[in-house]
């Protein structure tokens, strides 16, 4: 199956940079948002960021203005409707997805694919929401979406292999690394992961050092290109919090219990780049 127009649903950390590399590789993109504030945003963080990579000459300005052109930014789930595959990138609650996945079923053609960017949400639990289970698979993308190679691409039990064939080649076609996963808590990605950020969010709990000095050691000492708190700033504390949620009730081990200083920053607000302060602070974003 030819995948020629992409519908991407949440236009937030994740979605403006999914809508962005699916432009860019040709395909028509419609962005939805249920926030008229964070569709805006993103459509404007994605100008932004093309026009970065035109700074760096990895794109002219033809490129940039002929990719923007093919990004239509829609306030509904209905602007979905025509599209050969959607990608769901809403917060990553399983009730939420459960009730999109329903209504996408319900107003997608039937030869549609309906993938989620899920982090660690059981895809074959997402899928039997719908009458298309062997069309609904995991597209887990990487944050960020443009610079980063990998897409983890999770079957669910009843996936078809036609449907997983087409969504590799699409990963491709967008330049990426398809890499499959079976259907588990935190697929490969977040398994590893999220108890490693876990893990430096009790240190900076217990005082066995200051953020700064967390986050030295793991990229002086271990090589990692980010510390495990940046990282956290990166993803967002509450998608973090959400995913060891779900690995911790999903598995049933104690050793994915999320911190309290975890739970006490999203509580906060403290969500990290994006509200401007996590474990570290940062300059309010523009554009
Ligand atoms: P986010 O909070 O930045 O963005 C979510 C967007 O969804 C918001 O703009 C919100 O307005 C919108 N939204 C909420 N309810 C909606 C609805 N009913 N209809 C349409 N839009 C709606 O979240 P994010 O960090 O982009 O995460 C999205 C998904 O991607 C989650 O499943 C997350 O686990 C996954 N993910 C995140 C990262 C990361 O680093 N942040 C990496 C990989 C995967």
């Amino acid at each position: 199956m030819k995948i020629e127009s992409v519908a991407v649903v949440g236009a937030g950390t994740m979605g403006n940079g999914i809508a962005h590399v699916c432009a860019l590789a040709g395909l028509q993109v419609i962005l939805v948002d249920a926030d008229p504030d964070a569709l805006k945003g993103a459509l404007a963080r994605i100008g932004g960021n093309m026009s970065r990579q035109v700074a760096k000459g990895r794109l002219d300005a033809a490129g940039r203005e002929r990719a923007l052109a093919r990004i239509q930014g829609d306030g509904s789930l209905a602007g979905a409707a025509a599209a050969d595959l959607v990608i769901e990138a809403v917060p990553e609650v399983a009730e939420l997805k459960g009730r999109i996945f329903r209504e996408l079923d319900a107003l997608a053609p039937a030869h549609a694919i309906l993938a989620s960017n899920t982090s660690s949400i059981s895809i074959t639990g997402i899928a039997a929401r719908t009458e298309r289970p062997e069309r609904v698979i995991g597209m887990h993308f990487m944050n960020p979406v443009p610079v980063m190679r990998l897409v983890e691409i999770v079957r669910g039990l009843r996936t078809s292999s036609a449907t997983v064939a087409a969504v590799v080649g699409l990963a491709r076609a967008l330049g990426k690394t398809p890499v499959e996963a079976r259907d588990f808590p935190g697929f490969v990605s977040n398994r590893i992961l999220m108890p490693m950020i876990n893990e430096a969010v009790f240190a900076l709990m217990e005082g066995v050092a200051d953020a700064e000095s967390i986050d030295a050691v793991m990229t002086l000492g271990m090589n990692h290109p980010m510390g495990p708190l940046a990282l956290a700033d990166l993803i967002g504390l509450d998608t973090c919090l959400n995913i060891l949620e779900v690995l911790h009730r999903e598995i049933g081990d104690d050793r994915y219990r999320p911190c309290p200083l975890l739970r006490q920053h999203v509580a906060a607000g403290w969500l990290g780049r994006k509200t401007g302060r996590g474990f570290h602070s940062y300059r309010p974003r523009t554009g």
